[in-house]
């Protein structure tokens, strides 16, 4: 049993899908209709009007063409973190030649809203980054306030929501790129990229005009004729199926089943005195981040050989010292949360 923090289980009615006749994306109708449908299905999961689109190729891809297409060599770029993800959004500014100013925070930290109102005040940024739930440490980000204050001050927003978007509500108001990802909260294998642009930042696009195609948003602007390359029509299926599974669930169901698995998940871990990384208030519906210095690689790996359940570990510094169980999508569940936190409980106690 796999409860990761994404790429998630894959239930057998996605699965499914995978098995049925595939048409051709470059030539049949019935691909463009599906294709259709499945952005105006995200759009009720992103709440917005704005146009969004499905690229081929795993969640990074859409981290990097978001700011391929907007960002222009000596662009000054505000890169507001706490994690891993949102520090890597300005090794991405830097590859594509822009100026990043890194707003960080500790990873135990909340945002730094002070600073990034500091910066607003100083400098004049044309794109702002940040990362809604930083999976790597659990971490939930109160983001509304940072981009209502980007609105006010004219700067373009891209928000990093590959693993919230369809799990817990994503503030999309004022987000001009708003990134997803098919293996996480959707529950679909890995292989896209799901992408709501704002007009906006359209127009930002159409204004940089990269000279790429792979990273460029702009061919995905109107696929109505052909798409920019074959798309990737298994993948586009199976997060056809994941969707209309989330939607007939109802959209606030499922907010709701992710909330129960988290809470239930803290309080067994509670129950067994483990520690929240960084704490319950800042902690993700989709994920849980357990504490455990020097331990988790040892607990990680006795629960795989043991019980056969697959969890991850924290990443870089934090490789040893935190376990992620993953309940986002169809782990969201209490059952399989407590199949979970059984095993844990034996091997703690071993
Ligand atoms: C999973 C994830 C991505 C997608 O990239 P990976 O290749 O799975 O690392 C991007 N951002 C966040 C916050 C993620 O959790």
């Amino acid at each position: 049993m796999q409860m990761t923090p994404g790429p998630t289980a894959v239930p057998s009615r996605v699965r499914d899908r995978l098995s049925d006749p595939m048409p051709n994306p470059d030539v049949e109708q019935a691909f463009f209709d599906m294709y259709a449908d499945v952005c105006s299905k995200l759009q009720r999961v992103y709440d917005t009007d704005d146009d969004v689109i499905v690229m081929g190729g795993e969640g990074i891809l859409g981290l990097e063409a978001a700011i391929a297409s907007t960002v222009a060599p000596g662009d000054d770029v505000l890169c507001i973190s706490n994690g891993l993800y949102g520090d890597g959004f300005a090794d991405f500014v830097e590859n594509y030649g822009g100026e990043p100013t890194l707003i960080g925070a500790d990873y135990t930290d909340s945002l730094d809203v002070d600073s990034v109102e500091a910066a607003l005040d100083e400098g004049d940024y044309k794109v702002a980054t940040m990362v809604h739930c930083e999976t790597p440490t659990g971490t939930l980000n109160d983001i509304a306030p940072v981009l209502e204050l980007l609105h006010d001050h004219d700067v373009l927003t891209v928000v990093d929501a590959v693993s919230s978007l369809g799990g817990t509500p994503v503030p999309s108001e004022h987000i001009d790129i708003n990134l997803g990802a098919s293996q996480k909260a959707f529950s679909s294998p890995p292989g896209l990229t799901t992408v709501a642009v704002s007009d906006r930042a359209w127009e930002v696009a159409e204004e940089r005009d990269p000279n790429s195609l792979y990273t460029n948003l702009l061919p995905w602007r109107d696929t109505s004729e052909m798409f920019p390359y074959t798309h990737l029509v298994a993948n586009v299926a199976a997060l056809d199926e994941s969707l209309s599974m989330l939607l007939e669930e109802g959209i606030d169901s499922v907010y709701e089943r992710h909330e129960t698995a988290a809470a239930h998940c803290r309080e067994r871990g509670s129950a067994l005195g483990l520690d929240l990384y960084p704490d319950v208030e800042r902690s993700s519906p989709t994920v849980t981040a357990f504490h455990m210095p020097g331990e988790a690689k040892a607990v990680q790996q006795e629960l795989e050989e043991d019980h056969d359940i697959v969890l991850s570990t924290g990443l870089a510094d934090l490789a040893d010292d935190i376990l992620r169980v993953g309940h986002m999508g169809y782990n969201a569940k209490v059952e399989k949360v407590d199949h979970v936190m059984d095993a844990l409980a034996t091997v703690l106690e071993s």
